[in-house]
């Protein structure tokens, strides 16, 4: 069995921590927040952060890896050197991931999605190369898939409990639900799905036009509508394949200026009830903890 912590979500900052609940053990994705925070969120959590055993980054951006080489350093205090995998053009393309690079063990994250980047749009190729391309740790195991966004290579994730099959998906930094994304989305728990902004909020917004445009285009972020749509398309799959529809969704990555975490709840819910599905809906928040279990 699995629980998802979301130490910090949104623009500023993203940190989510797997755990297996069975071993206490865990992997971490992302960490775009200071080794405090990171630290007093997983004592919340009642999860302890030397038990982290792998560290998955999606991409190079800052919210993403700006407290990571800090946060490696304490956890080598504690004794604990979980091997960190991400993208090679990812490490070229950030100054704190070649810092982490240089000091800690770093594994190629591109060669194992690549596969399923070039299998297309045919699902079964990409499920297919993607559980190819699974790590393992902390009994779980890790599958990622490409995204779409403007970063030097960016992944989402399908963790899998490898004892009880228990799974759960988690997709962020994307302006479209890739073909391999979608697959690996299907047949989870507890969906971590982005919820970027509300179209709207985002065009009447302060950011500059150019920004605007590239949060709104296809290499940006998910809007509430864009997660909405996805879920529909999910819960209905799902049924139709006999598979496990989810039961906690986590909205990602909201925007705190052009997005309300109200709204991106409302409009997700508003999605699940039209498809008749029960899913609870929580917020990822950014100067707080969520835990899905
Ligand atoms: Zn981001
Ligand atoms: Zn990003």
């Amino acid at each position: 069995m699995l629980a998802l912590h979301v130490l910090a979500s949104g623009s500023s900052g993203n940190a989510a921590v797997v755990e297996n609940v069975v071993t206490g053990a865990g992997v971490l994705i992302d960490c775009g927040i200071c080794k405090r925070d990171f630290l007093s969120r997983c004592d919340q959590a009642g999860f302890n952060p030397a038990r982290i055993e792998a560290a998955f980054v999606t991409h190079e951006h800052g919210d993403h890896v700006k407290g990571l080489g800090v946060v490696l350093r304490g956890l080598a205090k504690l004794g604990c050197q979980p091997p960190i995998y991400v993208a090679r053009g990812c490490v070229a393309n950030s100054d704190a991931l070649a810092k982490v690079a240089e000091a800690f063990e770093v594994h190629e994250l591109a060669a194992a999605a690549g596969a399923v980047a070039t299998a297309g749009a045919d699902v079964g190729a990409i499920e297919a190369a993607a559980r190819a391309s699974a790590i393992e740790a902390a009994g779980v195991r890790v599958i990622p898939f490409a995204t779409s966004h403007d970063a030097a290579a960016s992944f989402g994730f399908r963790i899998e409990d490898a004892a009880d099959g228990d799974a759960i998906g988690y997709l962020t930094d994307s302006g479209v639900v890739t073909p391999a994304a979608h697959a690996a989305l299907a047949d989870v728990r507890i969906l971590a799905l982005e919820s970027n902004h509300d179209p709207k909020m985002l065009a009447a917004g302060p950011y500059p036009y150019v920004v605007k445009q590239r949060i709104a285009s296809d290499a940006g972020h998910l809007s509430n509508g864009q997660a909405a749509a996805e879920l529909a398309a999910l819960v209905s799959a799902s049924r139709a394949a006999g598979q496990r529809e989810p039961q906690t969704v986590v909205a990602m990555h909201i925007s705190q200026n052009n997005n309300e975490y109200s709204l991106a709840k409302r409009t997700l819910e508003a999605a699940l009830a039209e498809a008749n599905c029960a899913a609870d809906v929580l917020c990822g928040y950014q100067a707080r903890l969520t835990s899905a279990r």
